[in-house]
């Protein structure tokens, strides 16, 4: 085989293997915790038992929680391969970041959505560092905006096509080592200096070992309900889990 084509043929074998590893690696007996909490506006107990639902099928061994002090909980961060966070704003303790950042940097993956990941904690900015954006503003509240797929290869976004919905657009503060699978653009009309500005909507990055997965999307829970929507929250959240 000529050098050329046994190279592509490799990269071919070497994707698609990823993709389908992926796509069925197993939640089964991962220890999972689900944390909720924050502003009522963003229905964080109905997030919750959506997540844990869907987890509980797929067999996980799942913890809830709706304090942030369970990330003091030595014993069970040590054995956890994947925390799902949904606190909007709030607060966390000192004592109670220090643990959840080194458990992260230790290798557990961490994934969230919306305002449940990226607008915890303001005043936090060891966990905008970890997290990899802020929210900070959705110009025009509930509007229709179109979601672009910025990655078509990764197992995550393959196979799913650019799509619009009507839910806050959300502008975000973002860090440039994300690596990003998806993006919208702001058309200005209702802050006009933003007119065509890019702003990521899915990514995933690494802090230490951990894997760390957010989306944007999930103002209301019927945002869930969209497939596109739906399939790169969940295929993030397996690609999340150690
Ligand atoms: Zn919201």
């Amino acid at each position: 085989m000529p050098k050329f084509k046994y190279f592509t043929f490799l990269i071919i074998l070497t994707a698609s293997f990823t993709h389908a590893q992926i796509l069925h690696k197993d939640l089964k007996d991962k220890n999972i915790l689900v944390v909720y909490g924050g502003w009522e506006g963003h229905k964080p107990k109905l997030f919750a038992e959506k997540i844990v639902s869907w987890l509980r099928e797929k067999k996980a061994n799942v913890y809830v929680s709706d304090t942030t002090s369970i990330y003091t909980n030595a014993k069970l961060m040590k054995k956890l391969d994947l925390i799902i966070q949904h606190i909007t704003m709030s607060e966390i303790s000192e004592n109670q970041i220090d643990n959840l950042t080194k458990t992260i940097k230790n290798g557990v993956g961490l994934a969230g959505c919306h305002g449940g990941l990226g607008d915890s904690f303001r005043n936090d900015v060891d966990f905008q560092y970890m997290v990899g954006g802020q929210f900070v503003k959705h110009p025009g509240d509930n509007i229709n905006y179109k979601v672009n797929i910025s990655s078509e290869k990764d197992p995550i976004t393959k196979d799913i096509d650019d799509f619009n919905l009507t839910s806050e657009q959300y502008y975000m503060h973002v860090d440039p080592a994300l690596e990003v699978l998806a993006t919208t653009k702001f058309t200005g009309k209702h802050d006009p200096w933003i007119k065509g500005v890019v702003i990521p909507v899915v990514w995933k990055k690494y802090y230490g070992k951990g894997r760390v997965f957010y989306n944007s999307i999930g103002h209301s829970i019927e945002n869930f309900d969209i497939p596109e929507v739906w399939e790169m929250t969940t295929r993030g959240i397996i690609w999340a889990c150690k």
